[in-house]
């Protein structure tokens, strides 16, 4: 007797509830893009650091006086002038350079008779213009990013700019990628009678890969009681989570829940009211996580995108990332028991289905923008209806 059918929701939080976690580690600033952040970062210091040209031009005391000036010197970015601006004198500035003492605003070049040793102001200049505060960016001691936090380019930039050269990060979820079945191919092989092409093996990492896993492994499993149980324990020694893809059904060839148990894998769910999805395995061997994914292309997405990904978020520190909602395009009935992901594209926050939901139908996966989730029950969605919508 199956066990029971398991709602997505709870299937989620034994996931969740089993994801530890992973240490920080110090991280190059240069390898930080898509690295989760496991600490506080306060300014050290303000930014921009000092009073600054946003401009070029001459830096001046503002005010309606004299408008016919001596330069006394230029100021550089990355050379400040040696002397103060006083009354009746400027000084030759660029973008980014220091503002001397005695200046409060800086004229663009534009905007000056500009004699060489003598310029002649063309307006009269307010206090403050073309200048660039220090602090105006960041002040000294603010909060500029905290753990959870997957970093962006513009974070990166920010944290150089907050004195950063390392960042702590949790460390990268090291991912161990199996697809049994011996009908699968390697990618490119010619195909013989009754073979197809092994995709979830290459789909999987990509996905891992994607949500910032290190992939240590990947390996195509024969339907083999022996080699399926070597493949698995192999996977478990190298890695924080394995996904194996197929198998995981009831039928003769099925090896991979047997195999799992003689490891010492410890069930925390097996089936889930999902379509596609239906057969998806769970369980944990101390803070090691296994998902068992169903075979087919689409189911194996699909309950990756539902389990793996939340807990790949998770073990870096990072939320699961939450469904948005979207506005339904057409009529889609429910699947009375299971609920449905069903692959849409999205046309102006619109979403249509991408056509054959056939859990062997790939294609409809690669053309679509988020999954739509359908509740199972009796109860129709149609156009105009809100969803939630599951990022691809
Ligand atoms: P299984 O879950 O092993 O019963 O497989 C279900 C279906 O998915 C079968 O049609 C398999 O041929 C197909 N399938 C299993 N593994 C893969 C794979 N790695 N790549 C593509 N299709 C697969
Ligand atoms: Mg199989």
């Amino acid at each position: 007797m199956p066990a029971p059918l398991l709602d997505v929701a709870d299937a989620r939080t034994r996931v969740l509830h089993a994801a530890a976690p992973l240490p920080a580690e110090e991280v190059a600033i240069d390898d930080a893009l898509g690295r989760v952040l496991a600490e506080e970062v306060l300014a050290p210091h303000d930014v921009p650091p000092f009073r600054n040209a946003a401009m070029d031009g001459f830096a001046v005391r503002s005010g309606k006086g004299d408008r016919d000036l001596v330069v006394v010197g230029e100021s550089r970015a990355g050379r400040p002038a040696d002397v103060p601006v006083g009354y009746g004198e400027a000084v030759r500035i660029s973008t980014g350079a220091l503002v001397p003492d005695g200046a409060d605003a800086v004229l663009q070049i534009e905007r000056v008779d500009d004699r060489g040793e003598r310029v002649t102001l063309l307006e009269d200049v307010a206090p403050g213009r073309n200048v660039r505060e220090a602090g105006e960016d960041v002040r000294a001691g603010a909060h500029l990013m905290g753990p959870g936090r997957r970093l962006t380019p513009a974070d990166l930039g920010v944290l150089v700019n907050g004195g950063r050269a390392a960042v702590r990060c949790a460390r990268r979820p090291r991912v161990a990628v199996l697809a049994t079945g011996d009908e699968l191919l390697p990618p490119g092989a010619p195909l013989g009678p009754g073979q197809i092409h092994d995709s979830n093996l290459v789909t999987l990492q990509a996905l891992a890969r994607g949500d910032g896993a290190e992939v240590v492994l990947a390996r195509h499993v024969p339907d083999h009681a022996g080699a399926t149980r070597r493949a698995l324990g192999e996977a478990l020694e190298a890695a924080d989570v394995v996904l194996c893809s197929g198998g995981v059904s009831v039928g003769p060839h099925d090896h991979v829940k047997p195999a799992l148990a003689e490891l010492g894998v410890e069930e925390r769910f097996w089936r889930v009211a999902l379509r596609p999805g239906k057969p998806t395995w769970f369980g944990a061997r101390g803070r090691t996580l296994v998902f068992g994914l169903p075979g087919n292309p689409v189911s194996a997405m699909v309950t990756y995108l539902l389990f793996a990904r939340p807990a790949l978020a998770a073990l870096q520190w990072a939320e699961p990332p939450a469904p948005r909602r979207a506005v339904l395009g057409e009529r889609l009935l429910p699947h009375p028991e299971r609920d449905e992901c069903v692959r849409v594209r999205l046309e102006d926050g619109v979403a249509y289905a991408t056509g054959p939901q056939g859990s062997h139908v790939l294609t409809s996966m690669a053309l679509a923008d988020g999954l739509a989730v359908v509740p199972r029950g009796k109860l129709a969605l149609v156009a105009g209806d809100p969803v939630d919508l599951i990022e691809i």
